[in-house]
């Protein structure tokens, strides 16, 4: 694993952070790694599948990277942040119900206009079939002499998984230095699922590392068994890169609390994020975390000591400002 090639771009290690007001409002034990500050613009969980990512692009000789997602994609903004950092151009290919009239530049969006990404703006329909669609530009690109680099959706493959390993190696080091107190494992280590690709590295990394008994995954678009089988082949590209890493963590997808659409968070789910922010100062996003952190406080029976990876998201937070009027 060490040997793979790797560009240190994340702030780490991130801080561990627990809050006794948190405790009481989930009602469990909850260790939260604030993976949400790996980084400046770039922050979140894509920066760290990124470093092995970039630095198997930057091997290849890429001198351009293309990546997809949705309009407020955190991951397509942490590649063209990174991107524009190491001086290679990006693409974007960004999912968005009319692409005749595009979204404003706000949140995500915006950052990506900043540091100069392109962006495509596909229809749903179209991104159903993004590897195509990237690999057709790619193929364009090579012919005017350019190196593509495509990264899938979410920065999700096997490569982009070792970094969710990686990050639980850091979790046992903290642990190991006593920066938990006395906690030595977790009942759970508990996320955000969008693409797969962390679900793939934390089961991994818990069980190389100890560090959980299981992994519980909170899907936000696509259902647990479609995600399950994601997961599944992630984890089947890792072990073909690193072949001795163990069998994962046993873990499993919910998809009860994904709200009414992707993107979209519920008027309950809402509050939630304002009350946790109002009493720990821990700031939630509504795509991603919010919606995570508030399905294990649903969860029953609840694990007792969690550790939950806070994945980042804040400019998808900013970027809904409107949607949040009633609750503030
Ligand atoms: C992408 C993302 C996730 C989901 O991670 P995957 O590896 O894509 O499943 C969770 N939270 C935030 C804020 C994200 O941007």
């Amino acid at each position: 694993m060490n040997r793979l090639p790797r560009i240190r771009f994340a702030h780490t290690p991130t801080p561990l952070f627990h809050h006794p007001e948190l405790d009481r409002l989930i009602g469990a034990e909850v260790w939260v790694k604030r993976d949400d500050m790996t980084s400046g613009a770039a922050a979140g969980n894509k920066i760290r599948k990124l470093e092995l990512l970039l630095g198997h692009a930057r091997q290849q000789g890429a001198t351009v990277l293309l990546t997809c997602g949705g309009a407020q994609s955190n991951h397509a903004r942490a590649t063209a942040v990174l991107a524009a950092e190491l001086g290679l151009r990006s693409v974007l290919f960004l999912r968005t119900s009319d692409p005749t009239s595009p979204p404003a530049d706000r949140g995500n969006l915006l950052l990506d206009r900043m540091v100069g990404a392109t962006v495509h703006f596909v229809t749903p329909q179209q991104y159903r079939d993004n590897l195509a669609l990237m690999a057709s530009a790619a193929q364009t690109l090579v012919e005017q002499g350019q190196h593509p680099y495509v990264i899938p959706e979410g920065g999700s493959n096997g490569r982009g998984a070792i970094g969710y390993v990686l990050a639980m190696q850091e979790v046992r080091e903290q642990l190991d230095l006593g920066l938990a107190g006395d906690v030595r494992e977790f009942d759970a280590v508990v996320h955000a699922c969008g693409s797969g690709g962390t679900a793939a590295g934390v089961a991994l990394g818990a069980a190389r590392c100890q560090l959980a008994r299981e992994v519980i995954a909170m899907a936000v678009c696509q259902d647990s068994a479609t995600f399950s089988g994601i997961v599944a082949r992630i984890v089947d590209e890792a072990h073909e890169l690193v072949p001795t890493l163990p069998p994962p963590a046993p873990w499993r997808i919910i998809d009860d609390w994904r709200g009414p659409a992707y993107g979209v968070a519920s008027e309950e789910q809402r509050r939630f994020i304002v009350t946790v922010a109002r009493h720990t100062g821990l700031l939630l996003d509504p795509v991603y975390t919010g919606k995570a952190l508030f399905a294990l406080r649903q969860l029953s029976p609840r694990p007792r000591r969690v550790l939950f990876v806070h994945t980042g998201g804040l400019p998808g937070l900013l970027a809904q400002a409107s949607d949040f009027a009633g609750e503030l």
